[in-house]
C-alpha cells in the first residue's frame, strides 16, 4: 500500500514537510522478496518505536517486478518442506517479541496448538509461503509492484532509481538491492515450452503442449532436482521419469547441528574476518549443507519408489547417475536427449515430453544496473563492507547495500533465509548511523 509520509526524514535536516515525489526516500529497495520484506519489517518496527527512542522515522519504498508478493511460487510443490527451522523467520533472531514472527503468524491463524502437536521445525513450503505473504500484507510498507528497477545512478546527495514503467525515477539516499538469484542453464541450452529451468516448474507444466512420449527427464542432483523428479513421478502416473546427474547418486544434505553453525549470525563475523584461503576452505568444507545435496528422507523415498517398481517389474523411475547430457534436440513434438553414462561410455537417446534443468542459480549481475558505479575488477565477487555496503568505483554519499550475492564475503547464509532478520537489522543500523553522521556534519 503506497504510504505518503509527511514527517521527518533521515536527511539530517530535522523535521520537514515532504514533497513525496521529489524528496529522496531514505531507502529504496530493489525487490520485495523475503530479504527486503525483512528490511521493511525492521523499518516499520523502528518507526513504530521513534516516540519512545527519540530516533527519526525513516521513509522507505520498494520496487518489485512481480504483480504481488510471491516466494518461488513455481516450486511450491505440495508436500515439500522448509530446509531451515521456522525460528529463522523474518524477525525472531533480531527481535523475538516482534509481531512478525512465525509463531505470531500461527497464533493469528489459530493454528498454534496444532503446529506444536505437529512436532516439527520444518513447515511445508506452502505454509511458509503463506507466512511470508501474511507478513507482506501486515507490514506497513510502500511497495510498487509490477515494475522493475532498471538503473541506479548517483546524483551527488542521492541516487536516482529508474524503473521499467518509465515513471519519474525514485530518489533515494540509500539503495538496498535484494533481487535474489538468477536461474542458471548450462551453456548452449535454449529454453522452450519443453525445455526449461525448474524455477517456474508449475507454470511450465500447466502450459506444457501435448504429451506423446510419456517421458520426462530432470537434469541436476540438488534438492530441487530431486523434488522435481518426485513431483513428476506423482503427477504423471503413466510417465517415465529419468533423473540425470554427474554424481553416482544423490548425496545427503548435511543439516547436523555443528555444521549448521555455518549459518549462524556469528558465523558471518568469522567469515568476514577470515583471509581469502580460509573463506574458500570453509565454503568447500560445508558445500553439502546447501549445494548439490538432497534431504535424506527424500533420497530414501525416491529409492523406495524405484525399488518397488523393480519388485513389480514395472519400471518408470530411473536414476541415471554418473551421466551427462551429450546432446539435446527439441521441436514442437518433443525433445531428444542423448545421455552418456560416463563409466561405460554407453549412450541412450530418450525422447521426452519435457526436460527440466534443475541446474541452480547465480548471483544477480550488478554491472548493468549500476553502470559506472560498479567496480568490475572482481565480477560476481565485488568488495563489500561488513555492513553489506557495496564498495563502488567512486565514493557516494549514500550506500548501496546488498542483501544476497555476498557469499564470497559474508558466507553461506548470504542467499538463504537463515540470516535475513539479523542482516536487515544490521543494514538498517548502518543506514541510521550514516544518516546520523550526515546530520552531525550538516549541523556543524
Ligand atoms: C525452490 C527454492 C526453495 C528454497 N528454499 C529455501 C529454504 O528452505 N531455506 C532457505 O534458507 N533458503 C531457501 N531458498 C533460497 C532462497 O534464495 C531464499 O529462500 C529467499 O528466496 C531469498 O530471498 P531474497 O528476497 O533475497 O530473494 P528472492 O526470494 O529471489 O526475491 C527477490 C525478489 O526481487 C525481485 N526482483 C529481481 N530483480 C528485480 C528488479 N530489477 N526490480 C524489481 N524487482 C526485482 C524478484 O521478482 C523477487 O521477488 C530456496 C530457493 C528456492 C529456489
Amino acid at each position: 500500500m503506497p504510504a505518503v509520509s509527511s514527517t521527518a526524514t533521515l536527511s539530517g535536516r530535522g523535521t520537514v514537510a515532504h514533497h513525496p515525489d521529489r524528496d529522496p526516500f531514505d531507502i529504496v529497495g530493489l525487490g520485495f522478496g523475503p530479504s527486503n520484506l525483512g528490511l521493511a519489517i525492521a523499518v516499520a518496527e523502528h518507526n513504530a518505536d521513534v516516540d519512545r527512542t527519540g530516533d527519526r522515522r525513516i521513509r522507505a519504498a520498494f520496487v518489485e517486478s512481480k504483480s504481488e508478493f510471491g516466494w518461488h511460487t513455481g516450486m511450491l510443490l505440495p508436500g515439500t518442506t522448509m530446509q531451515i527451522s521456522f525460528l529463522k523467520d523474518l524477525a525472531t533472531q533480531r527481535s523475538a517479541t516482534s509481531a512478525f514472527t512465525f509463531v505470531n503468524y500461527l497464533s493469528e491463524k489459530s493454528r498454534l496448538s496444532e503446529f506444536i502437536n505437529h512436532q516439527t521445525f520444518f513447515p511445508t513450503r506452502l505454509e511458509f509461503h503463506d507466512y511470508l505473504r501474511w507478513a507482506a500484507d501486515k507490514v506497513e510498507a510502500d511497495v510498487r509492484y509490477s515494475t522493475s528497477v532498471v538503473s541506479i545512478r548517483d546524483c551527488g546527495d542521492f541516487f536516482e532509481v529508474a524503473t521499467a514503467d518509465g515513471e519519474t525515477p525514485l530518489r533515494a539516499r540509500h539503495v538496498v538491492v535484494a533481487g535474489g538469484l538468477v536461474p542458471h542453464l548450462p551453456a548452449g541450452i535454449t529454453e522452450s515450452d519443453r525445455v526449461f529451468h525448474n524455477h517456474r516448474l508449475l507454470e511450465r507444466l500447466e502450459a506444457l503442449p501435448e504429451q506423446r512420449h510419456r517421458r520426462f527427464a530432470v537434469v541436476g542432483a540438488g534438492q530441487s532436482a530431486a523434488e522435481v523428479v518426485a513431483h513428476l513421478h506423482e503427477t504423471f502416473p503413466d510417465a517415465e521419469v529419468h533423473g540425470i546427474f554427474a554424481r553416482y547418486g544423490y548425496s545427503p544434505a548435511d543439516d547436523s547441528p555443528y555444521a549448521n553453525r555455518i549459518f549462524d549470525p556469528a558465523a558471518v563475523d568469522d567469515f568476514y574476518a577470515a583471509d581469502e584461503p580460509v573463506r574458500r576452505r570453509l565454503l568447500s568444507y560445508h558445500r553439502s549443507t546447501n549445494y548439490s545435496c538432497v534431504d535424506l528422507p527424500l533420497i530414501e523415498e525416491l529409492y523406495r519408489r524405484e525399488y518397488a517398481e523393480r519388485v513389480a517389474d514395472d519400471r518408470r523411475l530411473f536414476m541415471r547417475g554418473a551421466s551427462d547430457v551429450e546432446a539435446i534436440a527439441a521441436d514442437d513434438a518433443g525433445v531428444d536427449l542423448t545421455v552418456r553414462h560416463g563409466p561405460t561410455r554407453h549412450t541412450d537417446v530418450l525422447t521426452c515430453d519435457a526436460v527440466v534443468y534443475a541446474t541452480g542459480f547465480r548471483p544477480m549481475p550488478l554491472g548493468g544496473l549500476l553502470g559506472d558505479l560498479y567496480d568490475d575488477r572482481h565480477p560476481g565477487a565485488p568488495a563489500v563492507t561488513r555492513d553489506y555496503r557495496l564498495v563502488t568505483r567512486r565514493p557516494t554519499s549514500g550506500g548501496i547495500y546488498l542483501q544476497g550475492g555476498t557469499e564470497h564475503t559474508h558466507g553461506m547464509s548470504s542467499s538463504l533465509l537463515s540470516n535475513i532478520a539479523i542482516r536487515s537489522g544490521e543494514i538498517l543500523d548502518s543506514i541510521l548511523r550514516a544518516s546520523a553522521g550526515t546530520a552531525a556534519s550538516a549541523a556543524s
